[in-house]
């Protein structure tokens, strides 16, 4: 069967192939040769993602998931969350978010932090909704050169090393996307 992921996204895409495997063709936009870029106006991640998968459903009637996922740091009330991709200005620039968040904490004790994925799925024109979750904390300096995104400050709980420091699939086995779509996976089969 074949599902669109509703992304850009080509970091983003190889890691949910590689979770999904082979029972579904996974596809993203970039196949679909779609190139508008979907707002994300939405006060929510769940709506952000909503919004995102409901756009694919309406133009091409495929079924069709995406995600929407927030960086929420306890010290900053939560923020960036569903602000994370624009935290720093609309440029979108993951080394200058990640210097205001490291600037945000200079004087914080609390680095506490965890990232949150919702994910919408939209089969036949119903829709399904699920979330994954995973705590950690915002290291004082950057780490790792694999990821993306807040990666490089990012240590998830029981572990030393960023998330830019280990590969995809360690990654996949621990991160809110992981967590996320591993719901979708036992949702679909
Ligand atoms: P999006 O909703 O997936 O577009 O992500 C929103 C923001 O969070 C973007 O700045 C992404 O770079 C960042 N982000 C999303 N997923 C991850 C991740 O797995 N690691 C690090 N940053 C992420």
């Amino acid at each position: 069967m074949k599902l669109v992921f509703a992304t850009h996204n080509a970091g983003k895409l190889r890691e949910v192939k590689e979770l999904i495997g082979h029972k579904y063709e996974v596809i993203g936009l970039s196949e679909l040769d779609d190139i508008d870029d979907i707002p994300e106006n939405e006060l929510t991640l769940q709506g952000n993602a909503l919004v995102k998968a409901r756009n694919v459903w309406n133009k091409y009637g495929l079924a069709c998931f995406s995600d929407d996922t927030g960086l929420e740091i306890d010290a900053l009330n939560g923020a960036p969350g569903v602000f994370s991709a624009r935290y720093a200005g609309f440029t979108k620039d993951s080394e200058q978010n990640m210097a205001k968040v490291l600037y945000e904490l200079e004087k914080k004790e609390d680095r506490s932090a965890q990232f949150r994925t919702a994910v919408a799925l939209i089969i036949d024109g119903k829709e399904y909704l699920f979330e994954g979750i995973v705590r950690g904390k915002i290291a004082r300096e950057k780490t790792g050169k694999q990821g993306f995104g807040y990666d490089p400050i990012f240590i998830p709980e029981g572990h030393k090393e960023s998330f830019a420091e280990m590969g995809n699939a360690k990654k996949n086995s621990l991160s809110h996307r992981g967590r996320a779509i591993r719901k979708l996976i036992e949702f679909l089969v």
